[in-house]
């Protein structure tokens, strides 16, 4: 029996009068038609100047003033009519606690979407014991980002993670973000960041949202400077031009969006403000 989300996040909440602080994450829930999109929020936090490249004095003078800008650690778990899937994992520090305050287990996941291989995505895959924690669930990821980080960089955590669902994974090739049609879930191309990195357009009922993966880590300096990279990216030339790649697209075509960096609550609308600058409107 699924108790409606509404009910458990009052219960999460601090009790009035109380001196009792709320424990749980809130969580955040946006519906694109038939499904339902949960943030599954890992960590709020503040970034700073360090990691940015490409990024000029002036530019941080006018987005950054004080040189940090929030920024977040997120999962997104997406309830549909023919299953539960999640995108990405986080740390895996907080995944099963917010899995378990929207009633989901780690059983009642079908699919499980991996953007990329970094550690803060692919963290809670695994238990402790290297088992699968989605015993259920079919892993879907790209087959360049497979193969970059498992045959070729044998990265540690990468290849116990994918090792362990060796036997469930499906290995996609990704498509181009301005030629889905009609409704499911769709795995679009989008490199830089690491080589495989892809992004998931959901589609519903004539309603759509792009959940962008690591398009962005500072969205207060991308938004209005899309070609600011991160030193977190593989090719920071080649996720620039992603970025401002998708940035245009979402923007004309009025495509709310979620990313695993953005703060509280992980999504929103993109607007352009002038040619090839953004802003960022939260949803609320
Ligand atoms: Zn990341």
């Amino acid at each position: 029996m699924m108790k409606p989300l509404k009910t458990l996040l009052l219960a999460a909440m601090p009790l009035a009068g109380g001196a009792q602080e709320a424990t749980s994450p809130e969580l955040f829930t946006y519906k694109v038609g038939a499904y339902e999109v949960i943030l599954l929020p890992e960590s709020q936090g503040q970034g700073n100047t360090s990691i940015l490249i490409g990024a000029t004095p002036k530019m941080i003078r006018q987005a950054i003033p004080d040189g940090t800008y929030p920024n977040a650690v997120n999962a997104f778990l997406v309830k549909t009519p023919e299953g539960n899937v999640l995108i990405d994992t986080g740390f895996g520090r907080q995944l099963t606690k917010n899995l378990a305050t929207a009633d989901i287990t780690p059983d009642d996941i079908q699919m499980l979407i991996i953007t990329h291989a970094h550690g803060d995505h692919i963290g809670g895959m695994l238990t402790g014991d290297d088992q699968p924690a989605f015993p259920k669930a079919r892993l879907v990821t790209s087959a360049v980002e497979k193969r970059y980080w498992v045959d070729e960089k044998k990265q540690v955590q990468a290849v116990r993670a994918f090792h362990a669902y060796s036997d469930r994974a499906e290995l996609i090739q990704p498509e181009e973000l301005d030629r889905q049609r009609g409704d499911g879930i769709f795995f679009i191309d989008a490199p830089g960041h690491t080589p495989g990195h892809i992004a998931c357009l959901l589609r519903s009922e004539g309603e759509q949202l792009l959940v962008w993966g690591d398009l962005t880590h500072a969205m207060a300096i991308q938004m209005p400077y899309p070609e600011v990279s991160v030193t977190y990216d593989t090719d920071p030339m080649q996720a620039a031009k992603t970025r401002l790649q998708i940035l245009r697209f979402v923007a004309q075509h009025r495509i709310p969006v979620a990313g695993m960096h953005v703060a509280y609550p992980g999504m929103g609308y993109v607007k352009e403000v002038k040619e090839d600058s953004f802003r960022f409107e939260p949803l609320r």
